[in-house]
C-alpha cells in the first residue's frame, strides 16, 4: 500500500510509525483517534487521516474519548474538555466524517473500544503528545492494534523530531530556531483538513459497539451530567468555557486589546495584557501555529521581514513590533523548548533531570532553616502568612491558571517554605496539575523545573535557594501592579 505523498520534509518529520502492523487493504474506514490535538482545524494529524482516507477511497471516523481514570480527572477538566467535544459533535452533525464522542462512565468501561473501532480500519492515526500518560497510552495501543498506528505531531511550529540535540537555555534554542524555523513556516499547516472533495459516506457503527460503548449524549456533553462519574468533584469547573469558539474569541480579543503593550505590561497582573490561551493550547482547542499566523497577519508580515543577524537575540528576529516579538518569544521559544525537553527526556518530571549544579546547590542547602514551613494542605488551602501568595493560590483554585509572573513567585515560595526541595517539587506538581486547567502539560513541567533551576543560570548564594534564583513577595509588590488583583483574590 503506497503512502500518501507529503508536501515537505517538515510534515514527514511529524509522522511516527508506532507499530509495524500493515495498512489493511480490506479496511472499511480510516480511524483518527483524537487525544490531545482536540480540534478540527489547523491539525496536521487530522489532515494526515483525511489524506489516508482520500488515498484509500475510504470513509473517516473520528474517535474523541475522555477517560475517568487518569490522575487528577475532575469536574474542572471534564467540563473544559466536554465543551470542545460538544462543539465537535454539533459541527460534524451531517458531515461525511463521522464523529464518535465517548465519555467513560466507570473506570475501565472504555477498555476495548479503540480495538473495536480499529479492527475494521485500514489505518489508525493519533496525536503525538510528549507528556502525562499519553505517550504510555499510545505505546500500549501500538502493541495491541493489528493495524498500522501512526502518531502525528501537531504540537508546535517545529516538529519535535527535528532537532538532534537538547537545549538547556532559551538563548541556545532561539539561536537554533532562528536558523531552522523558516523552512517549517512554509510547510502546510493542515488549516482546513475537512474542506475539499467529500469523503465516502460512513457506513455506520456496528450495533454491538454502540450498545457497549454508547456515544456521549447532550446530558453529558452539554448539561454537565458528570455528577455520578468517579472523578474529583472537589475541583469545580472554571468560570470560562473550553472549545474552539471560546479560544478564537480570546485570540481575537488579545489581538485587539492585549498584544499592544504586551512587551512592557505582560508582567503586571492588573494590566490584563496576556492572552489567556494556555488552557486552550493545552487541550489542543487551538493550535499555536494558528495563533502565530494570526499575529503575523496582523502585522502584515512576510518571510522577507525575518532578521538575518539575530544570533539568538530576542529582538529583531521576526522583524515585527516589539510587542509581537515579545509574544512570539513566549509562544514559540519558551513553549516549544518545554515540549522538546519533554519529548527528548521521557522522565522530564524527575528530580534527576535538573541540571547538576541546581541539584547540588539545593541539596547543600536542604537543611537550612526555613523562615516558614507549610504542609501541602496548607498550601493548597491558601493558608500561608503571605496575602500575595494566598491570592495567587486562590486564582489557581478559582480560575485554573495563575498570572505568569505570580506563577513564578508561587513556585519560588513553595521551594522556600517546604521541608526539602524534593517536597517542593511534589507539592508544585500536585497543586499545578490538580487545579490548573492548563496543567499536566510540558509547560507545567518547564515552569516548575524552572523554579528549581532548569533553563536558568546561577545567582548569588542565599539560604535555602543556594545559587538558584530567589524571588520575594515584597519586591514583586514593588515591581508589578496588582492592587486590583489583590482585591479580587485577596483574603
Ligand atoms: C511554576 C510554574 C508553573 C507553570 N505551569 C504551567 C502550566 O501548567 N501550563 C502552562 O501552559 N504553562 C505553565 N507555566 C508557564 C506560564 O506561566 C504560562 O504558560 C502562562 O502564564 C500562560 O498564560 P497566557 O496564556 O496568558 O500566556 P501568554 O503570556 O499570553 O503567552 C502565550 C503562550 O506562550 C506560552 N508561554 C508563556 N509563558 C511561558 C513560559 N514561561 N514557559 C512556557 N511557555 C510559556 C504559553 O503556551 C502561553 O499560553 C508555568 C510557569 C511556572 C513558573
Amino acid at each position: 500500500m503506497s503512502e500518501p505523498a507529503l508536501d515537505s520534509a517538515s510534515n514527514r518529520a511529524r509522522i511516527r510509525r508506532v507499530n509495524e502492523a500493515p495498512v489493511r487493504g480490506e479496511g472499511r474506514w480510516v480511524l483518527y483517534w483524537m487525544t490531545s490535538a482536540r480540534r478540527l482545524d489547523w491539525n496536521p494529524a487530522l489532515q494526515r487521516a483525511v489524506t489516508w482516507a482520500r488515498q484509500l477511497g475510504l470513509p473517516l471516523l473520528i474517535l474523541e474519548a475522555l477517560r475517568v481514570d487518569y490522575r487528577w480527572a475532575s469536574d474542572r477538566l471534564h467540563r473544559f474538555c466536554l465543551d470542545g467535544m460538544a462543539e465537535h459533535r454539533d459541527r460534524l452533525e451531517g458531515n461525511r466524517a463521522a464523529y464518535y464522542p465517548y465519555v467513560e462512565p466507570t473506570v475501565g468501561a472504555g477498555k476495548g473500544l479503540l480495538e473495536a473501532l480499529a479492527s475494521p480500519a485500514a489505518v489508525v492515526v493519533t496525536d503525538e503528545f510528549p507528556s502525562f500518560f499519553l505517550p504510555r497510552m499510545v505505546a500500549a495501543a501500538g502493541r495491541a492494534l493489528e493495524v498500522r498506528l501512526e502518531a502525528v505531531d501537531a504540537n508546535g511550529l517545529l516538529p519535535l523530531a527535528w532537532p538532534d540535540r537538547d537545549f538547556t537555555t532559551a538563548y541556545s534554542f532561539r539561536r537554533y530556531l532562528q536558523k531552522a524555523l523558516p523552512e517549517h513556516l512554509e510547510a502546510d499547516p493542515g488549516a482546513r483538513p475537512l474542506v475539499g472533495d467529500p469523503l465516502p459516506a460512513f457506513p455506520g457503527l456496528p450495533a454491538e459497539v454502540r450498545r457497549r460503548w454508547p456515544p456521549a449524549d447532550d446530558a453529558l456533553l452539554k448539561d454537565g451530567g458528570f455528577a455520578s462519574l468517579p472523578i474529583d468533584h472537589h475541583v469545580p469547573p472554571v468560570p470560562f468555557k473550553g472549545g474552539r469558539r471560546a479560544a478564537r474569541a480570546r485570540l481575537e480579543r488579545f489581538l485587539e486589546e492585549g498584544i499592544c503593550g504586551y512587551a512592557e505590561e505582560r508582567n503586571h497582573p492588573d494590566a490584563h495584557r496576556t492572552s489567556g490561551l494556555s488552557p486552550y493550547l493545552h487541550w489542543g482547542h487551538i493550535s499555536s501555529r494558528e495563533v502565530v499566523e494570526a499575529v503575523l497577519d496582523r502585522e502584515g508580515w512576510t518571510p522577507a521581514d525575518l532578521g538575518s543577524e539575530t544570533h539568538g537575540k530576542r529582538h529583531g528576529w521576526w522583524g515585527l513590533s516589539t510587542d509581537a516579538e515579545a509574544f512570539l518569544d513566549q509562544i514559540v521559544t519558551w513553549r516549544e523548548m518545554g515540549y522538546l525537553t519533554a519529548w527528548r527526556k521521557g522522565d522530564h518530571e524527575s528530580w534527576e533531570t535538573l541540571p547538576e549544579w541546581a541539584r547540588a546547590t539545593l541539596t547543600r542547602h536542604a537543611d537550612d532553616p526555613r523562615p516558614h514551613l507549610y504542609t501541602r494542605e496548607e498550601f493548597e488551602e491558601a493558608r500561608t502568612h503571605d496575602p500575595l501568595w494566598n491570592a495567587a493560590q486562590r486564582e489557581l483554585r478559582r480560575r485554573g491558571v495563575i498570572h505568569n509572573y505570580l506563577r513564578m513567585l508561587w513556585g519560588k515560595k513553595i521551594l522556600e517554605w517546604s521541608p526539602h526541595p524534593r517536597d517542593a517539587l511534589e507539592i508544585m506538581l500536585e497543586l499545578n496539575n490538580r487545579w490548573g486547567v492548563d496543567g499536566r502539560n510540558p509547560n507545567s513541567t518547564s515552569g516548575i523545573f524552572w523554579v528549581l533551576g532548569r533553563y536558568d543560570r546561577g545567582w548569588p548564594e542565599r539560604p535555602v535557594f543556594g545559587t538558584v534564583r530567589s524571588m520575594t513577595s515584597a519586591s514583586t509588590r514593588r515591581k508589578v501592579r496588582l492592587d486590583e488583583y489583590l482585591e479580587r483574590f485577596g483574603d
